[in-house]
């Protein structure tokens, strides 16, 4: 099979994400894709497809669908009630670890849902940290001073880092608790104060719904709000919104001519896009990428080293919206410094 090189790594030294350097991706075979010629020239009436470059990142979809909350503009339409995906056990998880460090994995995700409504959560993170550094997207309402305690145990018995990213869609009760339900916003600060007297600096996501000529003063807003306690200069990113399930129905759907198009791909570069080097696991499978685990389209494979070999397809109209804002999906905010320093 013929192959390519995965992306050098940095050196393998303390809180460094692992040196797996000279890792062998399968290649996609583009002659043999559908909508391709012989030549692996796309069809320009399929969808544009995007071949994985290297598995940087690997992504568990820990909680399935199932949340403690309901918010209204969540993608994917998360719930205690949505149980489409259900909860990855800690040996599922452990399965494709194992595979992803012949891979060349340099660094571990973990979505849902709520990731901490998953009781094994802690030790998955647990097996997690031995391999490589972790990040939790968590709406931080189920983070006591028990839980921020053991995970700063977690942190500091690692070579590698864990981080939080925590969602937070307004400045006070009244503006995130629209979105996020009644008492999300209070237990959220809780969860981030929690954290941050653990010694974490969480990285707070919030979905842009203002005009974009707020941003700044939404910003300074943020930074009042999380000073008080006790989170000074705070990491904050800026989520544009995904048209998808509930967001769909809260505020508009996407236009017929919101979709990716080959034109649009000449010259673009591919490494903005999560699904040139990401992938999902699910207890169903592996995906193309964490926005669209309930898209058919988007379902590679079962296993993850069958995954590799596959690219995504950008048959859905989220693309659009990676296309237009670039890592949406990365803990570092497109274009550079944290928009809050
Ligand atoms: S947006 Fe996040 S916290 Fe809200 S329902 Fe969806 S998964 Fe749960
Ligand atoms: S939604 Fe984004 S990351 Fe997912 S397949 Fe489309 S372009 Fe790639």
């Amino acid at each position: 099979m013929a192959s390519i090189d995965a992306k050098a790594t940095t050196q393998e030294v303390e809180g460094e994400p692992p040196d797996r350097s000279g890792v062998q991706l399968p290649v996609w075979d583009s002659g043999s894709a559908p909508g391709s010629d012989v030549h692996g020239a796309q069809d320009e009436n399929s969808p544009p497809l995007v071949p994985l470059q290297a598995l940087d990142e690997l992504w568990f979809q820990v909680s399935g669908t199932v949340c403690n909350l309901r918010c209204h503009h969540c993608f994917i339409s998360c719930s205690p009630e949505n149980h489409s995906f259900w909860f990855m056990t800690r040996e599922q998880v452990a399965r494709a670890l194992d595979a992803s460090e012949s891979l060349g994995v340099k660094e571990y995700y973990f979505t849902g849902g709520e990731p901490f409504m998953n009781r094994e959560m802690e030790g998955i993170l647990e097996d997690t940290l031995r391999r490589g550094p972790a990040t939790v997207l968590t709406n931080a309402t189920l983070i006591p001073e028990r839980r921020a305690r053991a995970l700063a145990r977690l942190r500091d018995g690692s070579r590698y880092s864990l981080e939080l990213r925590v969602s937070l869609d307004g400045i006070d009760p009244e503006m995130n608790d629209a979105i996020r339900g009644e008492g999300a916003f209070h237990r959220c600060m809780e969860g981030v104060e929690n954290l941050v007297t653990h010694g974490f600096l969480p990285i707070i996501t919030c979905m842009r719904s203002w005009p974009e000529e707020k941003t700044d003063a939404m910003l300074a807003s943020f930074r009042t709000l999380l000073a008080e306690v006790g989170y000074h200069r705070a990491r904050i990113k800026i989520l544009p919104p995904l048209l998808l399930g509930e967001e769909a129905r809260r505020s508009r759907g996407y236009e017929e001519t919101e979709r990716v198009t080959h034109e649009m791909l000449h010259g673009f570069d591919m490494g903005e896009l999560l699904c040139s080097r990401a992938r999902l696991v699910s207890a169903q499978g592996v995906h193309a990428c964490p926005i669209l685990l309930d898209a058919p389209s988007a379902r590679l494979e079962d296993s993850l080293e069958e995954a590799v070999g596959r690219p995504a397809a950008l048959a859905e109209q989220a693309c659009f919206t990676c296309y237009m804002s670039g890592s949406i999906c990365s803990n570092a905010p497109a274009g550079g410094g944290w928009e809050s320093q």
